[in-house]
């Protein structure tokens, strides 16, 4: 079974209006966190999604905290030695810093390679969440040989599976981990914050609303139970789950031991 892990390791201010399609009548601050992840088994450990790093920071102004390989460390996880890493979309904030990784396999859905690097990254609504320099990276590793190809639904190991929910980017998948108190999901971009799908409200980033809307639905056929489900940039999830140690406080917290 899994040890599965959210490791926090960038921040944004943020108002409500900025997260739900069509706004929000309440304009008062809901600030985003930013996430990588961890699950760690007999196996082996799997990463879930790299971060971002400096130049994004800048370039986005985002509050680059530490960079995902450095937040890996608060769970024990050496970057360098890591084996796979599945990357949910590839978006800047989850699929940079590759380099961190140079002994890793990276896990992509086709139809995200090819969103990524085809005729909608011309359109500013669609491309603007990618940084061009990750997608190249990601490629050179295509010809290296270290990018593993899914199309659609996938096991990964035992207990542990990928998804291609869509919706949010054409090729997000979601990751699937089996653990001693039931399945949960790490939802990635699938629902950002647990409001988004808790309320049946979509992100505003987003590729085909109907996918987002319907990939709920899959999310809660995953998942042991609805409290399974795992959000992408939700503050409440360092709130929700149990911190890894008193040092790690409000950078780590272990997602399989259920909610706090
Ligand atoms: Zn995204």
């Amino acid at each position: 079974m899994h040890q599965v892990y959210a490791v926090k390791y960038a921040e944004r201010d943020a108002r409500r209006p900025e997260h739900f399609l069509g706004g929000d009548p309440h304009d008062v601050p809901m600030p985003m966190d930013y996430f990588v992840w961890a699950v760690v088994g007999d196996g082996g450990t799997w990463v879930v999604d790299t971060g971002f790093g400096t130049a994004d920071a800048t370039a986005r102004r985002r509050k680059l905290l530490r960079t995902g390989a450095e937040a890996l460390a608060a769970v024990d996880v050496d970057a360098t030695s890591v084996t796979d890493v599945v990357l949910t979309h590839l978006h800047y904030d989850h699929a940079g810093g590759l380099d961190n990784f140079p002994n890793a396999r990276f896990h992509v859905q086709e139809r995200e390679m090819a969103f990524a690097t085809g005729r909608h990254m011309t359109e500013p609504a669609q491309g603007h969440g990618f940084t061009a320099d990750h997608v190249a990276a990601l490629v050179h590793h295509v010809h290296d040989g270290r990018v593993v190809f899914h199309d659609g639904d996938d096991t990964l190991a035992p207990g542990l599976s990928v998804h291609l929910l869509g919706g949010h980017t054409d090729g997000m998948q979601v990751v699937r981990v089996e653990t001693d108190g039931g399945a949960l999901v790490l939802a990635s971009d699938a629902t950002h914050y647990y409001e988004n799908f808790e309320s049946g409200r979509p992100f505003p980033i987003v590729y085909d609303v109907d996918a987002m809307v319907a990939g709920w639905e899959v999310l809660r056929r995953l998942a042991s139970s609805p409290d399974a489900i795992v959000p992408g940039h939700d503050p409440l999830v360092l709130e929700r789950y149990p911190e890894v140690s008193r040092e790690t406080k409000g950078v780590a917290v272990r997602l399989d031991t259920g909610r706090r």
